[in-house]
Formats: structure tokens, C-alpha cells, sequence
């Protein structure tokens, strides 16, 4: 059919493109010799600036009519603009080597998403400018931007899997995490994370855990890998519940896998103001212990600046100082499990300051560099970290009873 995509045509592809690959490169065999560890190595392509998500209230894309200013769409270029030139001009930028991202191509997008969700958007990039769910706008410019924010972090996961980097960083946007098998939320088309971490599976990675820290729950991740035992995804997020037809997952604790991945998806909703030493609980009371009993041959870090302190869109008060610990222990779990390999992956994050700030902390901490190298420009309201403390501990409770593989941890 005309404008259509013959789906048989790309099921044939995706089996070309797998069967092309090496069966084996889990990166520790493929590597030749350790490259270097203490380095990021950056996937960026510029491209992914030409995502234009409008100005409105807010997210809305609407204009009320008695408001002179008009703020752009949280999820826009200025912010990714920041991270990027962060990571070039801030202090950390010896430890950074740049990669070029490329777009994907659309077989490879089904290694996560549906044939029918594919054609979806390319049609409705073909019919010009929409609005695909709520708040999340399709504009021109935005569907390649999501097929080089997909083929970016393809490049990035198997830039480890060919053993040519231990550490790589995907600067990606539009971001991916909602984004479900056959369906766009939240700001998401195409799941970034959830196509590298196929990608890892198919080249022979026996297990992966994906760490998301995102402030929203990374429900396209776990829908993707719900009925799986091979991929355990760990969301700690804002208690947020459900947001309407295309966010049905509350992201809370019983929302745990079904069939085989019955206990591979572990929901960690924390209160409102959980900050720095609320989150450092939670991994390591929950996350540490969880991937020490999974033993995982990958690790996938889905990194979100939006659970920090001045976010317009969430309520953790994470600071500079929470990311650099959190980037630490997910080095730490690394160099236990995956020999010293990971993906980090990036999500939202939409103070256009605060957010490059908190990615130059956050991989501060993954490089374990003894003493910060940029000091935290914005003063911080003091912890409460009973509350969070106190739900942390009745999750683990909850999940221990629970969950079969964490039972006596
Ligand atoms: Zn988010």
C-alpha cells in the first residue's frame, strides 16, 4: 500500500541485522585490552536540535490569550544546548571523548516497538505537525531527531559491546523512557534506553539491569521488558500515579513484571522532597542489593536532571552532590558486575541551568573523582529525610516478602 511500510519487509531486516551481528560481545571477552576506564565517551549529534516541541503554558502548547510571555515547551533545545557545551567548555571536559551519533534505521526500531507503532508515526510525520498524546508534540524536525536520539544511543551501547569504551554517555533528545512498545507518553517517541538494551540482549548479554532516575516512572522500559526475566528495570520516581490513556502504570511498588519477569520490575515511588541522602538510601538499601542478587552482565543508567531541587517538573530536591553519589555507586556496581561497563542514557531534566550542572556531577561521581570539580551554584533548602526513610524501609519490607529472587536478601 502506498505510504505504508511493508511490516514483512522489516521483520526480514531486523533478522538480517541481527544475524549480521557477532553472537558474542559481551564486552569483556570482546575487548582486546581495557581501554581506558577513567574517560566518558559522549554520543551527541546535532540533529536532535531540530526537535521544536513550541511555546505555551507549560507543556500544553497553548496559549490563553492574557499572557504576554510565553515560556517555551520544558522539553526543549536550550537545555540539551547546556549539557552539551557543559560537558565541552566545564572543567570535566578533559575526561570527555565525543562521539558522532547517527540516525536508526527504522528495522532497528523494532527491536523494541511494534510494526504498527512505527507506521503510526511515520505517518503522522508525514501529515505534519500533531500532537500525539498530551503534551507531546510531533513537529517538523521531530521525527528525525527521535530517529537519530534512537540510533545515538544504539551507536553508544554498541560502541561497550565492541569493547572501544567501558563509559558511554547518550545526550539524547527527544527522551525515550515513556515511550512504550505501541504507544508515545510523556515527551517520548521512541525508547532510546529500551532499544539499547535489546540491542545488548541480541549480542549476546545474558542479563541487564536498567537503573532509571529519572523523576517520572520509566514505564515504556518496564512495559517493554515486563514479561521478561532477562532485564531487571528499577524506577525510582516521583509518586506520581497515572496520567491518563497513554501513562496507565502508576509506577507503584505492586507493579512487578508478569509470567517470567514476575519480580524483575521493581517500582521505587518516593515522597515528595526525598533529596540527596533520601536517594542515597534508597540505592543502597534497595537498588544495591537487588543488582548484587541479579548479578547483571550490563548495566543501563537512565539518567533524569528532573528529580533535582529546582525542577518545574518534579519534587525530589535531588542537588549536585545527590547525582555525584548516585554516579558513584552505579560506578561501584559496574566495576563489580559488568567490568566496569555502562550506558548512561538521558531523559528529562528541564531547568536549563540546574540540569547541565547536575550532569556535570552526576558524571563527576561515575569517573569516582575524588573531590568535585564544580561547586553547586544554587543554594538548597535543608533535608527532611524521615518521611522518605521511613517508606524505603517498609518498600523493602514489601519487596522481600514479595519479590522471589529478593526473598532472604
Ligand atoms: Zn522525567
Amino acid at each position: 500500500m502506498d505510504g505504508m511500510i511493508d511490516t514483512r519487509h522489516i521483520q526480514r531486516a531486523r533478522a538480517e541485522l541481527l544475524s549480521s551481528r557477532p553472537s558474542t560481545t559481551i564486552p569483556s571477552m570482546a575487548a582486546p585490552a581495557s581501554p581506558p576506564t577513567n574517560r566518558v565517551d559522549v554520543f551527541w549529534h546535532e540533529g536532535m536540535l531540530k526537535h521544536d516541541t513550541g511555546n505555551g503554558v507549560f507543556d500544553s502548547g497553548m496559549d490563553p490569550g492574557f499572557l504576554d510571555v510565553l515560556e517555551k515547551h520544558p522539553e526543549n533545545s536550550d537545555r540539551v544546548k547546556n549539557m552539551l557545551s557543559i560537558l565541552k567548555r566545564g572543567p570535566i571536559s578533559p575526561c570527555i571523548s565525543w562521539h558522532l551519533g547517527r540516525p536508526a534505521l527504522i528495522p532497528e526500531l523494532l527491536l523494541f516497538h511494534t510494526p504498527e507503532y512505527i507506521n503510526e508515526l511515520v505517518e503522522a510525520d508525514r501529515d505534519g505537525a500533531k500532537m500525539v498524546c498530551a503534551g507531546t508534540f510531533l513537529n517538523l524536525g521531530s521525527w528525525d531527531a527521535s530517529l537519530i536520539a534512537a540510533g545515538t544511543t544504539l551507536a553508544a551501547m554498541k560502541h561497550i559491546l565492541d569493547g572501544h569504551g567501558k563509559i558511554a554517555y547518550s545526550l539524547v533528545r527527544p527522551p525515550g523512557h515513556h515511550a512504550q512498545p505501541a504507544q508515545a507518553d510523556g515527551y517520548c517517541f521512541l525508547n532510546n534506553a529500551g532499544l539499547a538494551v535489546q540491542l545488548a540482549l541480541d549480542s549476546g548479554c545474558g542479563k541487564v539491569v536498567v537503573i532509571d532516575i529519572d523523576v517520572h516512572y520509566g514505564n515504556g522500559t518496564a512495559e517493554g521488558f515486563y514479561r521478561s526475566d532477562k532485564v531487571l528495570t528499577i524506577s525510582l520516581h516521583m509518586n506520581h500515579g497515572s496520567w491518563g490513556p497513554s501513562h496507565p502504570q502508576k509506577g507503584s511498588i505492586d507493579e512487578l513484571g508478569e509470567e517470567e519477569g514476575f519480580g524483575y520490575n521493581l517500582n521505587i515511588p518516593l515522597p515528595n522532597g526525598t533529596g540527596d541522602r533520601g536517594y542515597q538510601y534508597a540505592m543502597k538499601e534497595l537498588v544495591v542489593p537487588a543488582i548484587q542478587k541479579f548479578e547483571p552482565d550490563m548495566i543501563v543508567l537512565v539518567i533524569g536532571q528532573d528529580s533535582s531541587a529546582f525542577d518545574p517538573n518534579g519534587r525530589q530536591c535531588l542537588t549536585m552532590e545527590g547525582y555525584r553519589e548516585i554516579g558513584r555507586m552505579v560506578r561501584s556496581l559496574a566495576d563489580k558486575h559488568s567490568d566496569g561497563c555502562f550506558l548512561i542514557v538521558q531523559e528529562g531534566g528541564y531547568h536549563v541551568t540546574y540540569s547541565a550542572y547536575c550532569l556535570h556531577a552526576a558524571l563527576e561521581g561515575v569517573l569516582n573523582l575524588p573531590l568535585p570539580l564544580l561547586s553547586d551554584p544554587i543554594a538548597y533548602y535543608p533535608e527532611d529525610v524521615a518521611l522518605a526513610i521511613k517508606v524505603i524501609d517498609s518498600i523493602k519490607t514489601y519487596q522481600k516478602d514479595t519479590v522471589p529472587f529478593l526473598k532472604g536478601v
